[in-house]
């Protein structure tokens, strides 16, 4: 049944700008199946759109703003490929999370294992999802469990349809319940099932042999290795629950890709949710881990001079106006800003390329200023920490100091990067005009370790 609330629909898309592909998203509201409704991937959306990847994150952020769809930050476990657990808001994640499929705690990691979807809101249209207990076993794991952003490498299909096509069991057991399959096991195959796993090794047997995996409430056991050959294989659940079973079997360990897709990371690193769901923090107290980021630090060298000489109103101004100019280069380039702190600035982007065409451009941005300003930058990336400070998105960690640190190497007019950042491909390639770049050794206040910076002086 598809029933849609027509007069909050169209009350709420009124609110947004015409030209974001509120059009097909109304389309989709109205006709779609509610697999489409649910856990939306923005650049999937786009590409049906038929708009940039950009403007259909601005538009589905701008629409969770209105209460028209819900962000939906999905915890999915790279061991196995399951949602683990989803929440509605950035402050119900915590630093790790329990993915029940591989009975293992895991370390939460924005940039690789939470990924970010649009689900309609239950007011606009309420989707079969809200009820994972009562869909069809097929749509429980393929639709809802399973994340539909992984790819299989090397087969080119997606996780989802890999899983589907070697599926041996897939059935509810009620507690005592009992499932059995027979299979010929092939040397190296994977027979895996939320919850349990068998690895297939060793010389072929030709008897049939009997397997029994037992839920404990936790997990099946055993997990035992077995031999090539045929094998008659039952599930048992010995739990108090009823239990959804999957049990597949695959001619090849699955390691993931990934589609195109929008990372917890990247969304705090887009200026559209600070803008419309600037709101959205982290539980303080607690610091949520994400890899590879890239911050940059800037400072305006000269102001103090420029306060003396033409008064705090005139030089506030001329600083505030300096924030908006920099602020705009950091949008342009992906990033966003994290604070301003007196004169200097903290900004934080997905990718180092983009950091660095943002300093590039800030260098330029100060050249015919009548004042004589000028701005010394300096840019790291790594593994930190997303927290509150004060609420709002902030970062944390080692990889921050040494960040702020690589600025203070910087004089005025330069650009100082680290190795990491240095190193990154892309970058050398946008480092080509600058010809070769001597390699600087610097011991920083506070790091231990001796750092490799370059430094760029823009012409
Ligand atoms: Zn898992």
């Amino acid at each position: 049944m598809r029933e849609v609330n027509n007069v909050l629909l169209e009350t709420k898309l009124a609110q947004l700008p015409a030209g974001l592909a509120s059009r097909q998203l109304r389309d989709r509201v109205n006709h779609a199946d509610d697999r489409m409704l649910f856990r939306i991937n923005p650049y999937a959306f786009a590409e049906e759109a038929g708009v940039p990847a950009d403007r259909a994150i601005e538009l589905l952020l701008r629409a969770s703003a209105l209460g028209l769809v819900r962000v939906e930050w999905s915890l999915v476990c790279r061991g196995c490929g399951e949602c683990a657990a989803s929440h509605f808001k950035l402050s119900e994640l915590a630093s790790t999370f329990h993915c029940a499929a591989c009975a293992t705690d895991r370390m939460t990691n924005l940039h690789k294992q939470v990924e970010v979807g649009f689900t309609v809101h239950p007011e606009i249209r309420a989707l079969r999802y809200a009820h994972p207990e009562s869909l069809e076993l097929e749509d429980f794991f393929f639709g809802y469990k399973f994340s539909s952003n992984i790819l299989v490498r090397g087969e080119g299909v997606r996780l989802v349809d890999y899983l589907r096509t070697h599926t041996q069991i897939l059935t509810r057991l009620a507690p005592g319940g009992r499932a059995t399959a027979d299979v010929v096991l092939e040397e190296g195959w994977v027979v895996g099932s939320p919850r349990a796993k068998l690895t297939v090794i060793g010389a072929r047997v030709s008897d049939t042999r009997e397997v029994e995996l037992v839920f404990d409430g936790r997990a099946f056991e055993p997990r035992p290795t077995i031999a090539p050959g045929p094998v008659r294989i039952s599930v048992r659940n010995d739990s108090a629950n009823p239990l959804p079973v999957l049990l597949y079997f695959t001619p090849i360990v699955t390691y993931f890709d990934y589609v195109p897709l929008l990372s917890g990371q990247r969304l705090l690193n887009t200026d559209d949710f600070r803008r419309y769901l600037g709101t959205e923090v982290v539980r303080p107290g607690t610091g949520i881990p994400t890899r590879d980021n890239t911050l940059l630090f800037s400072d305006l060298s000269g102001s103090t001079a420029i306060y003396d000489r033409i008064g705090d109103a005139a030089a506030f101004e001329l600083v505030s106006a300096h924030f908006e100019s920099l602020a705009r280069m950091v949008t342009r380039h992906s990033g966003v800003v994290v604070k301003t702190i007196g004169d200097a600035l903290m900004a934080s982007f997905s990718h180092p390329a983009d950091a660095v065409r943002a300093a590039l451009e800030m260098g330029d941005a100060l050249v015919g200023l009548t004042e004589p300003l000028s701005l010394k930058i300096g840019i790291h990336r790594g593994d930190c920490l997303v927290v509150n400070i004060r609420d709002s998105v902030d970062y944390f960690g080692q990889m921050v100091n040494v960040a702020a640190r690589v600025q203070s190497c910087a004089r005025a007019g330069d650009v100082c990067l680290t190795a990491a950042v240095h190193d990154d491909p892309e970058v050398l390639e946008l480092l080509k005009p600058f010809g070769d770049i001597p390699a600087e050794r610097h011991l920083l206040r506070g790091i231990g370790d001796e750092q490799v910076v370059y430094r760029l002086r823009p012409a």
